[in-house]
């Protein structure tokens, strides 16, 4: 099976995005950074759906994303967050956390709104140490949040 979120898990060391390492899943900084500090939150089992994950795990899941979304608002200062589980294009479980602030786009609304071109622009694509310094902030936050040593 090919799928892009399970091979995360894989390059888990290596990889410059990674942030946390949680009990059922792992944060990552996202890699379309249009609305900066947008962070994906990837389950750690394979499934399309939050009712085919067992009980005890879905409820635990849940938990870390809300714990997640407030050390994403924390780390940057958002006016309000959004929670995003879509996992139509990658079928595997992965909120995308995403810290809005006041006019931050030309209209209310979900960021998908904005058009994909400037979305995934290079102009909004974080340098290697923007992406190092929002690791840092988010992992910083969430190291306090989760109240437990890091885990990377
Ligand atoms: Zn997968």
């Amino acid at each position: 099976m090919n799928c892009i979120m399970c091979d995360e898990f894989k390059k888990a060391e290596n990889n410059p995005f990674l942030v946390y390492k949680l009990e059922t899943g792992i944060v990552e900084m996202a890699w379309y950074q249009r609305f900066k500090g947008t962070a994906l939150f990837i389950c750690s089992k394979h499934v399309t759906e939050l009712y085919q994950l067992p009980h005890d795990f879905m409820m635990k899941y849940l938990e870390e994303m809300a714990l997640i979304s407030e050390a994403v608002s924390k780390a940057f200062n958002s006016d309000k967050m959004n929670y995003e589980l879509l996992s139509n294009g990658v079928p595997h479980l992965h909120w995308h956390l995403i810290p809005r602030h006041d006019g931050d786009s030309p209209q209310k609304g979900p960021i998908w709104w904005v058009p994909r071109e400037e979305m995934y622009s290079d102009a909004v694509k974080p340098t290697e140490a923007e992406l190092n310094e929002m690791v840092n902030k988010l992992r910083h936050e969430l190291t306090i949040i989760v109240n437990k040593p890091e885990s990377i």
